[in-house]
């Protein structure tokens, strides 16, 4: 028998911002398929009209554009399997809801919901299933004649999947093994409504499935409990032989541990959990993004793709092809990873350092220009080369540099205090004298002759030094004080160490 094509489906409800954890499951998914050389499915569950959310299914594309997670196939991607939104397929389940019927494997119930309330009333756990479904008013305790006439006169109804009792579901899961749950606990699901003539999640997701000829069904743990149901489903339906194979991932849990992942979490301790920002079309509310925190795409990948799986040593940064070589669902943990935010901002770190001091300084000028400032390139590459050792983030690039771009306005106090001795003046002064001379301003120029001077006239090295890093930073702080004055060019050093010698005298 030849292997299926793998083909694997992003599947989200378009209900609001997409969470981070949703951005995991659509990552794994991801290097699975191009592990595999398979395809990729963008499917838009749209249809729980209640839920539905003005704007959330752009949310989600452009999260994936910001990415860089390429679809195959799917909603504005095209493909052979179309349409790939439900709500745009209401003829294709009305036919499968129909075969259901057909083979006995469903039936219709006319319950009103006040009906449903009394009998929960009366009979204590009250559960739509094979106990209970014979005192109720469906298809199966009225006549042929009777559900006619109802559904003549526009009456309201539902389509239920006839669960068996009494039989062991086992779920062949790929991370979790051989889950089993007996059929008595499952209810009569509702598949179908005839009010808004569209299915529930249940029936539209196994339906596409199948139709889409999807080969694993890779996603988070909280489908676990839905997952005999739609093994049920896929047997009513005779597609057994077709049947995708399962793998749930790992909760994410609070960065403590206790529970579930949720945006509280993200506000009480100061972190997204939203690829992008996000602004609730009704209260307007505004939830902070990855993306406008200032993360780069490829550190989140790397921090997602971790939690919950690892290649099996200490490996920790990774490009996207290695992530795509070494993934394996094998390795995915049952139990919960702790989202440890702060991994992500070393993660962040991590990729700043990686990256060319020429692909940071683009990124810098538009931080430079919200202050107001706009400098030749070369410079701005060489004050990233120099200082972004010392940040996380590209916007921080401005705390640790903006000395090399503004003159400082006033003298930290403190440092003036501590460092701008009796004698500092005149030596600054003799300083800018020394450097007026030297014609390579070259780093390790400056400090020859400077080095060569000081020694000559037998002064204290740190004293020298820390009057003049003062004179062209305004603090004590900034790396190596040549660097700095070799960046700044000789006319801007010299102006600053007249500046200094003037105010401070
Ligand atoms: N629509 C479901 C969701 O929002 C899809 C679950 C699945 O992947 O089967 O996650």
């Amino acid at each position: 028998m030849s292997e299926r094509k793998v083909r694997v489906r992003f599947a989200p409800s378009p209900t609001g911002a997409l969470h981070i954890g949703g951005v995991r499951t659509a990552l794994y998914n991801y290097l699975f398929a191009r592990q595999h050389g398979g395809d990729f499915i963008f499917r838009l569950e749209d249809t729980d009209s209640q839920r539905f959310v003005p704007g959330a299914e752009e949310y989600i594309l452009e999260s994936f554009n910001w990415l860089n997670i390429k679809f195959d196939e799917g909603v504005t991607f095209g493909g052979e399997h179309g349409p790939y939104r439900q709500s745009e397929r209401r003829e294709i389940y009305k036919k499968y809801v129909q075969v259901l019927l057909d083979n006995g494997k469903a039936y219709i119930a006319f319950d009103t919901p006040e009906e449903l309330d009394a009998k929960r009333n009366e009979i204590a756990n009250f559960q739509y299933d094979a106990s209970t479904r014979m005192q109720m008013r469906n298809s199966l305790t009225l006549s042929k004649e009777e559900v006619a006439a109802l559904i003549a006169e526009g009456k309201q109804y539902v389509v239920r999947f006839k669960i068996e009792p009494n039989e062991d579901v086992h779920v062949d899961d790929l991370i979790r093994g051989d889950v089993v749950i007996n059929s008595s606990v499952l209810d009569d699901k509702v598949l179908f409504k005839s009010a808004d003539e569209l299915p529930t999640y249940h029936l539209a997701n196994i339906v596409d499935d199948h139709l889409m000829e999807v080969s694993h069904v890779i996603r988070g743990e909280e489908w676990l409990p839905s997952a005999p149901l739609h093994v049920l489903l896929y047997r009513a339906f005779g597609w057994e032989d077709t049947m995708p194979v399962f793998a749930h991932l790992p909760l994410l849990l609070k960065p403590e541990g206790n529970g579930k992942l949720s945006k509280r979490d993200g506000d009480r301790l100061g972190f997204p959990v939203f690829p992008l920002q996000w602004t609730d079309p009704k209260t307007e509310e505004v939830s902070s993004g990855y993306r406008e925190a200032g993360y780069l795409p490829e550190a989140v990948l790397n921090f997602l793709a971790l939690l919950g799986w690892n290649p099996g040593n200490d490996q920790e940064i990774m490009s996207m092809d290695e992530m795509i070589k070494l993934f394996d669902l094998a390795r995915c943990s049952k139990s919960g990873a702790k989202f440890d935010y702060k991994k992500g901002i070393w993660f962040n770190h991590q990729y700043i350092q990686a990256k060319s001091n020429e692909e940071i300084a683009e990124m810098f000028v538009p931080v430079l220009a919200e202050h107001g400032v706009t400098a030749p390139m070369d410079k701005v590459v060489a004050v990233v080369g120099l200082t972004k050792e010392r940040v996380n983030f590209v916007k921080e690039l401005w705390d640790a540099s903006s000395f090399f771009f503004v003159a400082p306005a006033k003298y930290d106090e403190k440092t003036v205090k501590k460092r701008w001795k009796e004698d500092s003046a005149k030596c600054m002064l003799e300083l800018a004298e020394v450097l007026s001379g030297i014609s390579d301003f070259s780093p390790q120029e400056q400090e020859k002759v400077v080095m060569d001077w000081i020694a000559a006239k037998e002064y204290h090295t740190g004293n020298i030094m820390n009057a003049f890093r003062l004179a062209l930073v305004g603090e004590g702080k900034g790396p190596h004080m040549f660097d700095i004055s070799w960046v700044l060019g000789k006319e801007e050093t010299l102006a600053r160490i007249m500046c200094a010698v003037e105010v401070l005298g």
